[in-house]
């Protein structure tokens, strides 16, 4: 029988993103996307806003299911807007918006000083099954880089056009969606959940 997972988010980017690394780990595997009730973000971190998620799902749905949370951290606000990215200017705030706000509040701040990063968190929830105890595992990825000036690219979304990633002389919103899906927080998170998959589904 083939392994069926859940995806604890109505993303269709990311749907595909899972399934193209879940399809690499285990071939035949299956993930479907959640339609559940979504959960209260309450945690303080991506990894416990992740697990938050992926524990609704996994009890609505009784199968095993991942989540994900990410947002870009910047060095000299302390790690912020951090897991309040997508709201950073506000709920009704869009991502162009979000980027002229982090723009304006650290204009001021030298070349040498604007380091951020990028970070995805993913939790897998395994729940109860066959005399097995419930499951749960989160693994972190991390792109370093630093915000620039003013925005370059249209590709991406988010942060991306004042995001210029460490090695790289294009910012995010520059580079390929090849490019950026194997160099990106979420790709490196990606890659370390591969052997937790592994060793929990692959018989
Ligand atoms: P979520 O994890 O989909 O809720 O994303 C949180 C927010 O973080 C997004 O709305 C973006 O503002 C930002 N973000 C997360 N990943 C990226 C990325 O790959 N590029 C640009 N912005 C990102």
């Amino acid at each position: 029988m083939s392994t069926s997972l859940i995806l604890a988010s109505h993303n269709a980017h990311k749907l595909d993103e899972f399934r193209r690394i879940v399809s690499q780990a285990l071939p035949g595997a299956i993930v479907e996307s959640y339609d559940g009730p979504e959960p209260i973000e309450s945690g303080v971190t991506f990894e416990e806003n992740a697990l938050i998620k992926a524990r609704a799902a996994a009890r609505h749905d009784g199968r095993p299911t991942f989540a994900d949370d990410s947002g870009i951290a910047v060095e000299v606000l302390g790690g912020s807007p951090g897991i309040f990215s997508a709201r950073w200017g506000g709920a009704q705030a869009g991502d162009a918006f979000n980027r002229r706000l982090l723009l304006q509040q650290i204009a001021d701040v030298p070349d040498g000083h604007r380091a951020a990063e990028f970070v995805c968190a993913i939790a897998l929830v395994i729940p109860p099954e066959g005399g097995r105890p419930a499951r749960e595992h989160t693994v972190v990825g991390r792109w370093p880089g630093t915000v620039l000036r003013e925005e370059r690219g249209d590709g991406g979304f988010g942060y991306d056009p004042i995001f210029l990633p460490v090695g790289e002389r294009r910012s995010s919103a520059e580079l390929s969606a090849d490019e950026k899906d194997s160099l990106s927080h979420r790709a490196r998170a990606f890659r370390a959940l591969v052997p937790i998959l592994c060793d929990e589904f692959a018989s």
